[in-house]
């Protein structure tokens, strides 16, 4: 009884395969975040330079952005045979931002856009080389001010385990970026939906009990994952019977 207690809220057996994945926020049907919060009308207009290889990563942070922000604009490259062109960008009215760390950087800060004035800021998401390669191709990104972040705390973020805790994921960096360009409130707002899916899909992997997810696992989570772990134990069975 105590193992099946323990089983139920400490699911440990590896990665969901489910089909019933929601497609925006990756998590299972069940964990779904996307009614949770709502959108976010802000002045900044951000945007994203995903590769096509982290699209539909579980662990793509990038992606949860347009779950609460109401203008995130999200390029694909990488893709063969389509070059990324951000020609469009060039004519932006107001400060042009992108968010990449470097000798030439400054930090961001509320100064660099004027009041009246929205930002744009455009954001390389991806490893480090990739930002790197995408950065140093593409000419229209040549006269943005290149912007970084003052050191903060470190990363929220424990899906990928190799990522060093001083470095943040996407999501984090433009939540912290945007505590500058538009208000910490939105900032804390933004960071909470990243703690809640993260602990979800920590849960998932077997990595965190469900008394320690914030708000706990709903219910009908926990059932489907009796329901699996059953059928896990009978198809053991039935291999153990021939
Ligand atoms: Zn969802």
């Amino acid at each position: 009884m105590k193992k099946m207690e323990s089983e139920q809220n400490f699911p440990g057996r590896g990665r969901s395969r489910s089909r019933n994945r929601c497609k925006q926020c990756a998590l299972s049907i069940h964990l779904c975040l996307c009614n949770q919060f709502e959108l976010r009308t802000i002045r900044t207009k951000i945007v994203l330079l995903t590769h096509q290889k982290e699209l539909w990563k579980t662990t793509n942070s990038g992606r949860l952005l347009q779950l609460i922000l109401n203008d995130v604009d999200l390029r694909v490259r990488g893709k063969r045979g389509h070059a990324l062109d951000l020609a469009d960008l060039v004519d932006h009215h107001g400060p042009k931002l992108i968010l990449y760390p470097s000798t030439d950087s400054v930090p961001l800060t509320p100064d660099l856009i004027g009041s009246e004035e929205s930002a744009l800021l455009v954001v390389p998401d991806g490893t480090w080389r990739q930002a790197r390669k995408v950065v140093s191709r593409v000419g229209a990104l040549a006269d943005f001010q290149r912007v970084h972040l003052k050191s903060g705390a470190p990363s929220r973020y424990r899906l990928r385990k190799s990522e060093d805790p001083s470095r943040l994921c996407t999501y984090e960096a433009v939540a912290r970026a945007l505590g500058v360009l538009e208000s910490v409130e939105l900032q804390r707002e933004m960071e909470s939906l990243l703690d809640l899916m993260v602990e979800r899909f920590l849960w998932t992997r077997g990595r965190l009990r469900a008394k320690d997810v914030q708000g706990g696992i709903p219910k009908a989570a926990l059932e489907e994952h009796r329901r699996k772990s059953m059928r896990g134990q009978k198809e053991e069975s039935d291999r153990a019977s021939f």
